[in-house]
């Protein structure tokens, strides 16, 4: 069992990474700027609040902690505010990714597993992507996160950095326990808004278009629970010690969900009416995007088993009930 840092750990995805490092045994050490995460998110192990530019913090908590590895979240994820101010995107995506490996080198850390996208592919629609899929990112994110992916692979090559990939897209739910979830602001993501506008917090739900070429004409997206994604992270650390066949997983489910699939199980969990009305297409939005994990399978017997509609929606609702943090 063994000490490991979690980059954005007190934002969405990290802080259920460290409840999961926590359960398998480990220590789980936050390193957070604080900027977008939540002081309240870290429970599971000591904070250091920092951020991955800050070479002599991040060299400080790396030579006292010690960790056997670093799972790295830290990151901006805002496609859209990525197209209007991409410099900030590259400073902290890349630059702090940059920081991070200099960072790791220069104390001895040597295992690093990393939380990418499949944004990093572009424009997919209507393709299930996996691990062969080129790049071919079309919007700032996906470039910031294809070169901190292409920054990786070249430090591996050149020295001990043992690092592992995992590529995603929509990641929804929250913890079972309702002890840590998802909690963005502003928040725009769909299931999020959806349970915002039962709870009588929105007005209601917009459906940004209804005339895609999907099922019912809403847009389909392939969504994991957040537990099913972390369990890949935790297991990514034993993976790193006794193979590194692959230094790229997707992580989905290989299906899809659309908009008013979404909205049809909410209202079976919740007993209520979603209040909702239509609104035009959302710019940069592809009508499908699924994503396969064969080879996560393979390599890691990753089942996402908690990525059904009723678990994630149920774990987001008990955990919106308790209205996020507040610090
Ligand atoms: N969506 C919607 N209304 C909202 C938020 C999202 O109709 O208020 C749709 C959006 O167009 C997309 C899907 O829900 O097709 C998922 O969007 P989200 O922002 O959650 O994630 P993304 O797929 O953009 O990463």
């Amino acid at each position: 069992m063994a000490n490991i840092l979690v980059t954005g750990g007190a934002g969405y995805i990290g802080s259920h990474a460290c409840k999961a490092l926590a359960a398998a045994g480990h220590t789980p050490i936050a390193y957070d700027n604080l900027k977008t995460g939540w002081r309240d998110a870290v429970q599971f192990g000591p904070l250091v609040e920092g951020d991955l530019r800050d070479r002599a913090a991040l060299e400080a908590a790396l030579t006292e902690w010690r960790p056997a590895a670093v799972l790295h979240f830290a990151a901006l994820i805002e496609v859209g505010a990525s197209v209007h101010d991409p410099a900030r995107f590259w400073n902290n995506n890349v630059l702090g990714t940059m920081g991070l490996l200099d960072a790791m080198a220069a104390t001895g850390v040597d295992r690093l597993v990393f939380s990418s996208t499949c944004a990093v592919n572009g424009d997919l629609d209507g393709v299930e992507v996996d691990e062969t899929t080129p790049f071919g990112a079309i919007s700032p994110y996906g470039t910031t996160k294809t070169a901190a992916e292409m920054m990786i692979a070249d430090y591996a090559r050149a020295s001990d950095l043992r690092a592992l990939r995992f590529r995603y897209f929509n990641v929804a739910g929250a913890d079972p326990d309702a002890q840590v979830g998802e909690h963005h602001e502003p928040e725009t993501h769909l299931i999020p808004v959806t349970l915002q506008a039962v709870r009588g917090t929105r007005p209601s739900l917009k459906i940004f278009g209804d005339d895609y070429a999907t099922r019912d004409g809403t847009c389909l997206r392939d969504y994991v629970h957040v537990c099913d994604l972390v369990d890949a992270h935790v297991a990514a650390i034993d993976y790193l010690e006794r193979d590194t066949r692959a230094p790229v997983l997707c992580l989905g489910t290989g299906r899809g969900l659309t908009v008013r699939e979404i909205i049809e199980a909410s209202e079976a969990v919740t007993g209520e009416t979603v209040p909702h009305e239509m609104a035009p297409r959302r710019a940069g939005d592809p009508a499908s995007l699924v994503c396969g994990s064969e080879l996560a399978r393979a390599e890691l017997g990753w089942i996402p088993e908690r990525s059904t509609p009723q678990q994630m929606i149920g774990d987001a609702w008990r955990w919106h009930q308790r209205a996020g943090y507040k610090s």
